[in-house]
């Protein structure tokens, strides 16, 4: 069959047919990369704990089974560790749809302030272990009627304040609190007077598996994937997150919701 095509389009016509596999393969190559990279994460998040995990089995095995005393307490500390694990590979789950967009939210009007006063009295406990005192700063403790899916602001909140417990300082307070922004946006703030970050590590915060300590040596590890959660739930919602923190003198995390009520703040 004569070929009819001129030689100027079907030079262009093979350049386009190129160009477009190229991408095809670009896009191809970043995702294995990224792939690759979450999986090293993954496998060396899960390491540490499995190998804790492993730790006191063998002792055990290796005869602290037989004392009583000790196995009670080996038994209790390879719980914790597998405890640790669950919330790993829980917060792995919610990365993984949050990432691929398969985690749609549910949303409904609720009130704000309840849900600091039931992620308050969850994390009571935690808190007055690492002698962090929650407090609530807010002149008027009335409902506040924001639009989102309430379970995954409970989510963000937690988070937040887990963090705040666990880079606070001994006696260190952590407030919360809710500001009007402009006239249908709400301004919730988490703020600290803990550790702090350093300037440089600010960018990188809520990229998941992203540690200012990275050398995991933490008392009180967790995922990493803390802040990459919130930044995710808080996107979704087309809404903000800030951040603003200073070495030794503390850090505040605010995000914004949608305001149904008018009532005055
Ligand atoms: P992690 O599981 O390590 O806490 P996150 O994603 O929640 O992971 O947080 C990422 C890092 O940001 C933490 O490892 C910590 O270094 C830093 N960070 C987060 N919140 C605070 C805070 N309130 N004060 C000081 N550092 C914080």
């Amino acid at each position: 069959k004569p070929v009819t095509t001129d030689m100027k389009t079907l030079t262009e016509e093979i350049g386009k047919f190129a160009e477009d596999k190229k991408v095809e393969i670009d896009t191809l190559k970043i995702r294995e990369e990224y792939r690759k990279d979450f999986l090293g994460n993954v496998s060396h998040e899960l390491k540490t704990p499995l190998f804790t995990v492993q730790g006191y089995i063998l002792t055990l095995l290796d005869g602290a089974i037989k004392d009583s005393k000790v196995n009670e307490k080996y038994l209790k500390r390879a719980n914790k560790g597998v405890e640790r694990l669950i919330y790993i590979v829980k917060d792995l789950d919610m990365i993984t749809k949050l990432e691929a967009g398969d985690l749609s939210l549910e949303k409904e009007e609720f009130d704000i302030i309840e849900l600091i006063h039931n992620v308050f009295e969850l994390l009571e406990m935690r808190a007055a272990k690492n002698e962090i005192s929650l407090t609530f700063d807010m002149e008027y403790d009335e409902p506040i009627y924001v639009m989102g899916d309430s379970e995954k602001i409970q989510q963000v909140l937690t988070n937040l304040l887990v963090n705040s417990i666990k880079y606070g300082h001994p006696n260190g307070t952590t407030e919360v609190s809710v500001e009007n922004l402009i006239k249908n946006k709400v301004i919730v703030r988490v703020t600290d007077n803990g550790e702090g970050i350093p300037k440089h590590h600010i960018p990188r915060l809520f990229e998941r598996f992203y540690r200012v300590d990275q050398s995991g040596s933490r008392k009180e590890g967790g995922s990493g994937l803390g802040l990459a959660i919130v930044k995710h739930i808080i996107e979704a919602h087309d809404e903000k997150i800030y951040v603003e923190s200073e070495v030794d003198v503390g850090s505040e995390f605010s995000f914004t919701l949608e305001k149904t009520s008018n009532k005055t703040l």
